[in-house]
């Protein structure tokens, strides 16, 4: 089947029922549902926008000719990078980075998995079975065009005994039992950004097993939206039902995010990839291609949002003529954090790596940093906003008070910008900054951005254990010569 529609995404959205629960009640209709409307559109628009631009987001499937999006490319070169860059820069534009979890994001993962024989199939082929399998996917969810979400993480319930399971084996996801021709899982997950929103879920690796783990927690599989046993629990809507003036973000683009519970969950044996084997279950995911690949796509999600956030918080500025050095240097701030991205990536891609199945990434070494720089970054961005904006955000007319001919002269009046700027143009601008970072969806975005791919702390300890490699290397060498040459100059 070709990329689907916008229509023909929401019409399987429709016919797809789910178990899933926001606030205290279980959703009928996602599509039909006033706090998830917004979202469904927001993604039907991210089909659309393959159709509006087919120069830039479609290529041929490479099996049937049919076009499909870009995001399913298996890059082999540089070019390609550039190529799916640009069309995921596209999609990017559409919710100014503020959806991290559009389909594109698992298209490119699934890409990346798609590629890496060498670890998904195991050593000596040992899960040749699981990696067809995995193949077979990937094919099917680029020419079926799936909206795919994903969840990887293992709760935490008790953090002294999370990573050994400790007193609470029934959590984490396993295997219960198994027939003739499927797996049967029970286990809680975190968390599954987009589920109201996906056709199915994809469950792979987080974080490694501990060596002594059972076989039966080394699973990845996908599932259907619609299994029996799966359960979704919504977290707090950051949707609004308003007009878009008045909250442009949360009128249509709150990904959602779900707590997942399977119980006794029917998995077909064919969509299963990794079947109680924790040797493949430990090695995919870690030292892989996954982590360079995945960056391209998150880093120029978060280059858009920051050059986004960088120009909304100038006119900020703009709008009451301010010029005061405190704002100035937290404007440059942004800027720099915009530019050191941006930088990461041209470096990556100009020094991009082949890996053993010929598929070819940005090069870990410049994306590794981004991983636990961009959170803090983001962070910092809220903080500028709230420091540039502080109480404006808040003295913001709403479309109902400019819209009544008495309120909107007296707003004109004692509410304007400087240099001429009217009361509703400096409302507008101030509304979009308090919905970027200040409103409910503003600071999940947030929340979003610190945790996504995995805590900051992680990412940190990550790149000093096992990620140091080179910048050791060159730092060893420079230690022991700055070393010698001060022993030399003591004899
Ligand atoms: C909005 C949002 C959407 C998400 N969407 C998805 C999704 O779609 N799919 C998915 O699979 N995941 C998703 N995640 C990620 C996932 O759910 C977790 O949030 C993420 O892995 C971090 O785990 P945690 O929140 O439990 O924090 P933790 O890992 O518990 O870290 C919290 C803090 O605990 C401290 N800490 C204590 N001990 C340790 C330790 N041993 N290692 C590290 N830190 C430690 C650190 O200071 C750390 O900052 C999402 C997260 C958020 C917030």
């Amino acid at each position: 089947m070709p990329a689907r529609t916008g229509d023909e995404y929401l019409k399987g959205l429709r016919e797809t029922s789910r178990d899933l629960w926001l606030g205290s009640e279980k959703v009928d209709s996602v599509v039909d549902h006033p706090m998830l409307a917004g979202g469904a559109q927001a993604i039907a628009d991210y089909y659309d926008l393959h159709h509006r631009h087919p120069d830039e987001l479609l290529m041929p499937d490479p099996e049937t000719g049919e076009p499909i999006s870009l995001s399913h490319l298996l890059p082999t070169s540089t070019d390609d990078l550039h190529r799916r860059g640009a069309a995921l820069t596209r999609i990017a534009e559409l919710s100014m980075g503020t959806m991290g979890r559009t389909p594109d994001y698992m298209n490119v993962t699934f890409a990346g998995f798609a590629q890496d024989r060498h670890r998904w199939a195991g050593p000596d082929g040992m899960n040749d079975e699981g990696y067809e399998n995995l193949v077979a996917f990937q094919r099917r969810l680029r020419r079926d065009d799936v909206s795919l979400t994903h969840t990887i993480v293992n709760p935490s319930i008790d953090k002294a005994t999370d990573y050994t399971f400790g007193d609470h084996p029934v959590v984490p996801l396993h295997k219960v039992d198994e027939t003739a021709d499927s797996i049967i899982v029970c286990g809680g997950r975190t968390l599954a950004t987009l589920a109201p929103f996906a056709d199915e879920s994809a469950i792979y690796p987080g974080r490694p097993l501990p060596p002594d783990t059972p076989p039966e927690y080394s699973l990845a599989f996908t599932v259907r939206l619609d299994a029996p046993g799966l359960l979704f629990l919504c977290r707090d809507s950051g949707s609004r039902v308003a007009p878009p003036f008045d909250a442009p973000f949360s009128t249509k683009y709150d990904e959602q995010d779900a707590y997942c519970i399977f119980d006794h969950v029917e998995i077909p044996k064919r969509d299963v990839w990794i079947d109680s084997k924790p040797e493949v279950y430990n090695a995919v995911m870690f030292n892989s291609p996954w982590w360079a690949n995945i960056m391209q796509q998150t880093t120029l999600r978060a280059i858009t949002k920051l050059e986004f956030a960088y120009a909304l918080a100038a006119r900020m500025a703009d709008v009451v003529n301010d010029t005061s050095d405190a704002t100035v240097v937290q404007l440059g701030e942004i800027q720099t954090y915009a530019e050191t991205a941006r930088a990461a990536l041209v470096a990556a891609i100009a020094e991009a790596v082949t890996w053993e199945d010929g598929n070819v990434t940005p090069n870990p070494r410049y994306m590794h940093p981004m991983r636990s720089l961009l959170p803090a970054w983001f962070v910092r961005v809220s903080d500028i906003f709230k420091e540039v904006g502080g109480g404006k955000m808040l003295a913001a007319p709403s479309r109902g008070q400019l819209d009544d001919e008495r309120v909107a002269a007296l707003i004109d009046t004692y509410l304007p910008g400087a240099k001429g700027v009217t009361g509703e143009e400096r409302a507008a601008v101030f509304k979009l900054a308090w919905d970027f970072v200040g409103s409910t969806f503003g600071s999940r975005n947030e929340l979003y951005e610190r945790n996504y791919l995995g805590s900051t702390t992680l990412n940190r300890l990550m790149s000093h254990r096992l990620y140091s490699g080179p910048t050791r290397a060159r730092g060893d060498e420079l230690v022991d010569r700055f070393l010698a040459d001060s022993h030399n100059r003591g004899e």
